[in-house]
């Protein structure tokens, strides 16, 4: 069988019980929408977090737009974030009706350079949208600076770092709001699609009650502002509550991998070659992907198939040269460092059931191909 980056059949093999036990409990419960699995797991999602407020919602995608909007950002307004993310940050700012504005992201960690931050700041500026790419904290300090001095507002997009830590702080904790996805992919993965917004204010939590709920203010009330439907899911929330318990075991899961990549492929790396994830002082990974780097990328995966182990990339194509966003006029070239990482990176295996000999069988295919060169 082909060696995928991700794979969830072994985790539902181990935890098939509880899945079908959320499944059934919520189909028996008599109410199929909005109900107590959802209360559940926003209280628990929330408490995890060490905040008051969470709202779920149907997609990671949708969590970011209805957060912008409950932000108040709207046609006119500018968020600065990167160009190194998933595409759906930037198509969720563009669905708020807003301008995204990129920054570049730093070469050893590919993660926001927030020295660039300040000269992208403009009087439509409202929202800096750190991104905690591939399962680690962009540093908040600087932002949590600028954001003072310029009166803007902090939107995390927690999409790959759940559970994730920043000198002691959890991901998410850290802006006005944060945006989560749980697609299946994810740290805490949904069988299907949901999401998530949290926050500490009581503002943004009363608007993005309103927006998920066709703006309503209560329960069949009156729309003021017309919003979503963009409700999470009943039986999507039960499985969601039940895999929160063991978020920290994942963790720890991919933890471990991450440690076993490092000793196992620690020795073949260096300046021009093989590059492994640096973590930062004071971070805790999330390693919701494992990104390495090296110049001959295209050729390692050619040679990969060849042992039947396919890999992926997080990600080829910057989203500002992308053709829908054009018209933003960050053309090629614009942001260097994130377009030479775009040709460079590449993902191993990650995820927490991952099976050793799995992972020894790429490692030791990824040395014969590198001592090749
Ligand atoms: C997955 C992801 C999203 C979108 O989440 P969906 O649930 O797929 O809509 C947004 N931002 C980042 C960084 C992501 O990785």
């Amino acid at each position: 069988m082909t060696t995928r980056v991700w794979d969830y059949l072994k985790e539902y093999d181990s935890e098939r019980e509880d899945i079908l036990d959320a499944v059934t409990t919520v189909l028996e419960s008599g109410q199929l929408v909005l109900g107590q699995s959802v209360t559940g797991f926003e209280n628990e999602f929330a408490a995890y977090h060490g905040v008051p407020h969470c709202t779920g919602v149907d997609n990671g995608t949708n969590a970011i737009k209805l957060a912008l909007e409950a932000l108040d950002v709207g046609p006119g307004d500018e968020v600065i974030t990167v160009s190194n993310t998933a595409a759906p940050t930037v198509v969720a700012i563009v669905g708020a009706g807003a301008t995204p504005v990129f920054v570049d992201v730093r070469e050893d960690d590919f993660l926001m350079d927030t020295d660039q931050v300040e000269a992208a700041i403009t009087p439509r500026t409202k929202v800096l949208l750190p991104v905690h790419l591939y399962g680690q904290c962009v540093d908040m300090a600087p932002l949590e600076r600028l954001a003072e001095r310029h009166g803007l507002k902090i939107l995390e997009d927690c999409a790959q770092s759940h559970g994730a830590r920043h000198h002691g702080r959890i991901a998410g904790s850290m802006g006005d709001a944060a945006a989560f996805s749980f697609y299946p992919t994810k740290v805490l993965g949904a069988y299907g699609d949901g999401g998530a917004v949290i926050t500490s204010s009581d503002e943004v939590q009363k608007a993005m009650r309103q927006l998920r709920y066709y703006g309503m203010e209560k329960v069949y009330y009156v729309v003021r502002s017309p919003g979503h439907n963009s409700r999470l899911d009943e039986v999507q929330a039960e499985i969601l509550r039940r895999k929160l318990t063991r978020l920290d075991a994942y963790l720890e899961g991919r933890q471990a991998v991450a440690r076993r990549y490092e000793e196992q492929l620690g020795d073949v790396t260096g300046e021009g070659g093989l590059l492994l994830p640096s973590v930062n002082e004071g971070n805790t990974h999330a390693f919701y992907v494992y990104v390495v780097r090296h110049p001959r990328r295209e050729e390692i995966i050619e040679a990969l198939k060849q042992f039947d182990i396919a890999l992926n990339i997080s990600y080829p194509w910057p989203v500002h040269t992308m053709s829908g966003f054009a018209y933003l006029g960050h053309g090629e070239g614009s942001l260097p460092v994130t377009e030479r990482l775009a040709k460079e990176i590449f993902s191993l295996p990650m995820y927490p059931s991952l099976p050793q000999d799995t992972q020894e069988k790429v490692v030791s295919a990824l040395r014969d191909v590198l001592a090749g060169f």
